[in-house]
């Protein structure tokens, strides 16, 4: 027998139901912040997310799936979306069309990560990308519009941290002070750390291990570091936050996996998820398009929620909607089972959801529980005959009889 691939999974119903709200939610939501929907390949030439993400990084150094295609092409399946949407931002010419551009996307990345609770090598993310503006406005309208998301998917307790990460000005002179500073510490940091320290000390910041802890807290601050337009830019950004109430910890740690990050980053994290319990990352990347290059200035902002964490929080703090349906009907002989057909056939036609039974009226009566029915119809000879329907509402167990047409009145008022 085949099974699924370690660290992929099926997602089935009704787990799949609460996957399309989601979406549906973020879509919606996209839609009222003037965002429209970019889809990119699944797989791209690997050069691209060794500039785009950065060779030294986690997901470039040992986490992506790359193979050698038949022509001899080096391809990747996409570790984020990012890298592929700013390739697909130059290559179709979009900074020619005036104004920022207001992406979003949503589907697989593939990482091959250890497999653990709510991590998978195939997982979905739900992001978007702001590209050619570098206003601290759009960085505040982002941070709203995740928090928006989230928030109309049912999620309690979201907690946002922000950082700013500096810029080409400020930040070399805040790297050169971390790696001083690490010289004479780095013999106590992990191996991981140890190599960090020489080849990029921001990400030492970043190092998860309890043992570094005392000594990544002691490290300078880069907020002490930021340059003046890098320190007026995120006083800016925060003055928007709170002007819309958007409560948030500034916390100069957080640096975010990626190489490509400069000036605003931010995250959320939620309780029920313990310590490492990020839902959403994001941040600024304006050097990103020139990099991967672009011949103009594209300074850009985007975030990814990572799915999959997204609907395992909703589902264990029970803000899944459990499905549900309409109506349940359990015809009774042959002819019951011929009028059933249609008067469904009509009710769907009307937006209202139907199931049509076929057995014993225990079992049916039985499966209309199981479908989370909000109504039952029983449906024999006698019903037909006269044109009357015995509707019964599932919640308080109340019978009525009601003409067709007053049926279809009831169940569309519903909707
Ligand atoms: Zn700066
Ligand atoms: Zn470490």
């Amino acid at each position: 027998m085949i099974h699924a691939i370690k660290g992929t999974r099926d997602i089935l119903p009704p787990s799949s139901t609460t996957w399309n709200r989601v979406e549906a939610v973020a879509r919606r939501i996209f839609a009222n912040y003037n965002y429209q929907e970019i889809r990119t390949p699944i797989f791209e030439e690997t050069a691209l997310f060794a500039r785009g993400v950065g060779e030294e990084t986690d997901i470039v150094s040992k986490e992506m799936y790359t193979w050698e295609d038949r022509d001899g092409t080096s391809l990747t399946l996409r570790p984020e979306n990012t890298a592929s949407v700013i390739r697909a931002y130059i290559e179709h010419r979009m900074d020619q069309i005036p104004g920022p551009k207001k992406l979003y996307y949503m589907g697989p990345m593939f990482r091959r990560e250890r497999p653990q609770k709510g991590r998978y090598r195939q997982f979905f993310q739900i992001g978007s990308e702001v590209i050619g503006s570098e206003s601290p406005a759009t960085d505040a309208e982002v941070i709203e519009m995740v928090v928006a998301i989230l928030t109309g998917c049912g999620v309690k307790d979201i907690h946002l941290i922000i950082n700013s990460v500096g810029c080409k000005e400020c930040r070399p002179g805040f790297n050169a002070a971390l790696k001083e500073q690490l010289q004479s510490i780095k013999q106590h940091l992990c191996e991981n750390c140890q190599r960090r320290a020489e080849t990029n000390p921001l990400r030492v910041l970043d190092c998860k291990v309890p043992a570094d802890q005392p000594y990544v807290e002691k490290l300078p601050s880069i907020l002490d570091h930021l340059c003046q337009n890098c320190t007026n830019h995120f006083a800016t950004v925060r003055q928007f936050l709170d002007d819309r109430q958007i409560g948030y910890e500034v916390r100069p740690r957080l640096v975010r996996g990626l190489d490509y990050y400069t000036r605003t980053t931010f995250e959320i994290v939620h309780g029920a998820l313990g310590a490492q319990s990020s839902v959403m990352g994001g941040g600024r990347y304006d050097g990103l398009a020139e990099s991967l290059g672009s011949k103009i200035s594209s300074p850009g902002i985007g975030f990814s929620i990572g799915e999959d964490r997204l609907v395992m929080i909703l589902e264990e703090t029970g803000a899944a909607e459990p499905v549900s349906l309409d109506l349940y009907i359990a015809p009774m002989g042959d002819a019951a089972l011929r009028h059933a057909g249609i008067l469904a056939r009509d009710l769907r036609l009307q937006q209202v959801s139907v199931e049509v039974g076929e057995g014993k009226l225990k079992r049916l009566m039985e499966l209309a529980n199981k479908a989370n029915a909000k109504h039952t119809l029983i449906l024999g000879d006698n019903e037909i005959t006269a044109g009357t329907y015995a509707l019964k509402n599932m919640t308080s167990g109340e019978q009525r009889s009601m003409t067709r047409s007053e049926l279809v009145d009831h169940l569309t008022a519903k909707n």
